[in-house]
């Protein structure tokens, strides 16, 4: 079997024309970045307004494992499989962070026959949204520091400052950091700390916001920190939105590439659902929904994270209207929340398999909560027996739910046939009705708790002192209307990345909230998660290297 790397290289990409002329999309709207990339400007918005919305379908998972479970990967070859029965479709992806591709992922462009391309590029710096983003969140942070050197007539307490300096990498020793040390001239001494780039304000407001002057908006409701009275104090006090929305002109623009089998694929922001809310931007879903009939979207890691803050979150902010969910389940994974371990997982185990499946069944009742109807989607795996198969597929039965095994990955879209019927066909027979799991009117703590225990199956929760003080806080400010965005683990239903299947009888632990006033939401942060990732003991990167040809080496 060929590596993603050397499947990605054979194919003979499209000019990005034909790819517009897929879309219908006038090739003046194109903006070419390179042979086989675009953006595309939004300018084109006012031509397609009055188009039908395309249907809207939301791809997620059961808790992975640490390799992914191919999500990406279902969706690329869903989008292909959908194309092979002749239908108008695209898919929209978020962006790989460096952060993963260079630590346990190795790449995030999906996988085998199901790919976006060109991966290399695409895993690797891209058309550089994540740099600008980095950019004009540092900038941020330099203005706040020259600020108070020049004099702080805006009176920020510099150990009350919450704006914090990002990269995109996995870099534990960046998390806590002293800036402005050397004298005089330097600056002014104050604890920092870095964020990894992809759960940073500014992702995630580049991933909302619907137009420009949004944008700006948005940018200019940040919160950086309060004064010395304990006011907060905005990116619009410091009087820098202009400057930012300007530094992220190009980045806020949709990217378009082709996925193996020639569909168009719209990949922009958000990756990232355990620390941020991990959606492919709001203005590429929409431009997709004009463009073509059928829309395949991802929203990162298993229901529990990226689903729920695509429904409760970007769905609701947007004014979407998912027509269906595919939860993406492996028996690999579903055997290792059965308590098996990785190394064991190429041997065949049924009562381990049925154990795992408690995890799968959860999932399928929070998208029931959100009431969208849903596929589930085996995405099939060599070592997977005919046993096993035949296991979850009465399961399935047993229960009613819908489900297509898919061979997507090793066979391209001609794998996923079956479950582009049921997902066509579910679309047409069942009509979605959804709904956020809250009300915005509902308070901090009640939304939280409510996710938690909807979502998770948590039997309560429990704030720590300070999550409580800063929500009191937060609601005294009038942002108690918000949103709440969970950073939680994305390996366990629960806050303990260990507890695997379904645990019960958990309580999770709400350790601090943050303002992402620009955003639209207050971060939970839960358990042990961290804002700024490590790299494991082997990061994936001491496989990479370049050929030659200048190719590259061991990105999967
Ligand atoms: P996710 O989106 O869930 O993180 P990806 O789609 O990025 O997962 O896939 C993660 C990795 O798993 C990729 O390297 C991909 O090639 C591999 N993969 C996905 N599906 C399969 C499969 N059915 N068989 C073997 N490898 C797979």
């Amino acid at each position: 079997m060929l590596t993603d790397l050397e499947i990605a290289k054979q194919c003979n990409l499209k000019p990005m024309e034909e790819i517009a002329d897929e879309l219908n999309l006038n090739r003046d709207y194109l903006e070419q970045y390179g042979k086989n990339k675009a953006k595309i400007s939004l300018e084109v918005m006012d031509d397609i307004k009055d188009h039908a919305d395309g249907n809207l379908i939301l791809v997620t998972s059961i808790n992975p494992t640490p390799a992914g479970e191919g999500k990406s990967t279902v969706t690329v070859g869903l989008a292909q499989s959908m194309k092979q029965l002749g239908h108008s479709v695209s898919c929209c992806l978020r962006e790989p962070s460096l952060g993963p591709v260079m630590g346990i992922k190795g790449g995030a462009a999906g996988g085998g026959y199901s790919q976006v391309v060109p991966m290399e590029e695409i895993n690797l710096h891209f058309t550089g949204d994540i740099h600008a983003i980095t950019a004009a969140n540092n900038a941020l942070s330099a203005f706040i520091d020259n600020h108070i050197f020049q004099g702080n007539a805006l009176q920020i307490d510099q150990r009350r400052i919450t704006w914090k300096r990002v990269v995109d990498l996995n870099d534990r020793a960046l998390r806590q950091v002293v800036v402005g040390l050397g004298g005089v001239k330097q600056g002014i001494p104050r604890e920092d700390g870095f964020n990894i780039t992809v759960a940073s304000e500014i992702m995630a407001i580049l991933c909302l916001a619907e137009n420009y002057q949004d944008l700006k908006e948005r940018l200019n409701r940040i919160i950086i920190g309060y004064s010395t009275s304990n006011e907060p104090v905005t990116v619009k006090d410091l009087n820098v939105g202009g400057a930012l929305t300007l530094l992220l002109k190009e980045a806020f623009k949709p990217n378009l590439v082709q996925t193996l089998e020639g569909v168009p694929a719209f990949i922009h922001g958000g990756p990232f659902a355990n620390i941020a809310h991990g959606c492919n931007s709001v203005v590429a879903t929409k431009m997709a929904s004009k463009l073509t009939d059928y829309v395949v979207t991802e929203a990162g890691f298993g229901a529990d994270l990226g689903a729920e803050k695509f429904l409760n979150i970007k769905a609701r902010t947007a004014h979407l209207d998912p027509k269906i969910v595919v939860i993406v389940a492996t028996i690999r994974a579903l055997k290792m929340h059965g308590g098996v371990d990785k190394a064991d997982l190429s041997n065949e185990n049924i009562p381990a398999l049925m154990e795992g499946l408690k995890n799968l069944k959860k999932h399928t009742e929070t998208i029931e909560a959100f009431n969208v109807p849903f596929v589930i989607a085996i995405n099939k795996f060599t070592a997977d027996t005919e046993a096993e198969i035949a296991t979850l597929t009465k399961w399935c039965e047993k229960h009613q739910f819908k489900v297509a095994l898919t061979d997507v990955w090793a066979q391209g879209g001609q794998g996923g046939l079956d479950l582009a019927k049921a997902v066509v066909q579910t679309i047409a027979n069942e009509k979605a009705n959804f709904k956020p799991l809250y009300s915005l009117d509902e308070s901090l703590k009640e939304k939280i708790t409510i996710v938690a225990k909807t979502v998770y199956g948590a039997k309560d929760v429990e704030f720590s002192s300070e999550a409580l003080e800063q929500l009191d806080t937060l609601t005294k400010q009038g942002l108690g209307h918000l949103a709440v965005c969970m950073a939680k683990t994305q390996y366990s239903l629960s806050d303990d990345p260990v507890k695997l299947g379904r645990p019960e009888d958990f309580t999770v632990t709400i350790r601090e909230c943050r303002p992402s006033v620009g955003a639209g939401f207050i971060v939970c942060l839960t358990g042990d998660v961290l804002t700024m990732p490590g790299l494991p003991k082997e990061p994936a990167a001491l496989k990479m290297d370049i050929d030659e040809d200048q190719g590259a080496i061991g990105l999967f």
